[in-house]
């Protein structure tokens, strides 16, 4: 059987490891896909810890997948060898449960398919993803600049455009991390008021490079009230993983604001008198299907947003991992594969 180099994790919190495997067979339903590039996310440590519920060893991360199709399994259509796809953290849809006939295929109800966590992802030279995971990547990205965006990406702009802000409004970005970096962008190019909210004054000049309208740097005084100042944001996308970060800002939602929660945070006090009396809102995000995901790498290539990355090949994939862990990465983290 031919064999493929894989990183696999065997027990929670285990190393992660370089193995020979075989490459795995394309079921019913599925693609095989030779993977280019897999970007490493915070989410990943989900696998790595074992802090998913139910998550079988050993498994292979890995959800910010740029690849191309290799071989097509029964009852696949659309889809052919030789295209170039991408897959996230939504590994596909059943397509028959109440969720999926309601539209809301990410939520679906029968099989949980999380790519990376339920089956293997993308820290390997094949992977099988579902075809209702892939989305279409325009040759304009390279494999590393696609990988990112098939999870903080799409997360981002995925949650701003569903936000309710419209072109002008005030939108503020918390946080000027992995996301953060592509949730300014996303916003400046949607045509927002972009507010990067920051701890420090260092990260000015990156927001400011980043197109961001206005700087707040939320140790310098009160970011709520600074945000109030400038007439109150119709979003706030809180991309830290902090509930004292994302508490000290809600005071700066406009009357209708929303505060998008795409960081999982442990918990956030909210006064339910301040949403009530302006009819605000704290949602959260899930990140998006595959056609989500198309969206967002289109958007890209359109308006010129990217991630700024640090690649590393697949072999040093524990170096990349910790340099991912230390928050010292700007910004984020790809594995390559070289094939
Ligand atoms: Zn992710
Ligand atoms: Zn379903």
């Amino acid at each position: 059987m031919p064999t493929m180099r894989a990183v696999q994790v065997s027990r929670p919190k285990g190393p992660f490891e370089i193995v020979e495997r075989e490459i795995p067979q394309t079921g019913a339903g599925c693609v095989r896909i030779k993977v280019q590039a897999c970007g490493i996310c915070h989410s990943d440590s989900l696998t790595k810890d074992g802090s998913y519920p139910g998550l079988q060893y050993p498994r292979v991360p890995g959800h910010e997948v740029i690849g191309v199709v290799d071989s097509l399994g029964p009852g696949v259509s659309g889809w052919s060898p030789g295209q170039r796809v991408g897959v996230g953290w939504h590994g596909g849809q059943c397509g028959y449960c109440d969720a999926c006939r309601r539209g809301d295929f990410f939520a679906c109800q029968t099989a949980t398919r999380i790519t990376g966590v339920t089956s293997d992802g993308g820290y390997a030279e094949y992977m099988v993803a579902y075809a209702s995971a892939l989305a279409r990547v325009p040759e304009e990205l390279s494999d590393v600049e696609g990988a990112p965006l098939m999870c903080a990406g799409i997360t981002t702009f995925n949650a701003l455009r569903n936000s309710g802000a419209r072109p002008g409004d005030v939108a503020a970005i918390l946080g000027l991390g992995g996301l953060g970096h592509l949730g300014v962008q996303y916003a400046v190019k949607m045509g927002l008021k972009t507010v990067a909210v920051a701890r420090g004054q260092d990260k000015e000049p990156l927001a400011r490079k980043l197109g961001a309208w206005r700087y707040i740097d939320s140790q310098a005084g009160d970011p709520a009230e600074e945000l109030a100042k400038l007439g109150g944001a119709k979003v706030i996308l809180a991309t830290v993983t902090n509930g004292d970060a994302m508490r000290a800002v809600l005071g700066g939602l406009a009357v209708n604001g929303t505060l998008m929660v795409i960081g999982a945070v442990g918990s956030l006090e909210v006064s339910p008198l301040f949403l009530l009396q302006g009819r605000r809102s704290v949602k959260g995000w899930y990140s998006g299907t595959s056609i989500d995901s198309e969206d967002a790498l289109a958007f890209s290539v359109l308006t010129g947003v990217r991630s700024m990355n640090e690649v590393f090949p697949l072999e040093r994939v524990n170096e990349a991992y910790e340099r991912m862990l230390s928050g010292k990465v700007r910004f984020r983290v790809v594995l390559t594969t070289g094939r």
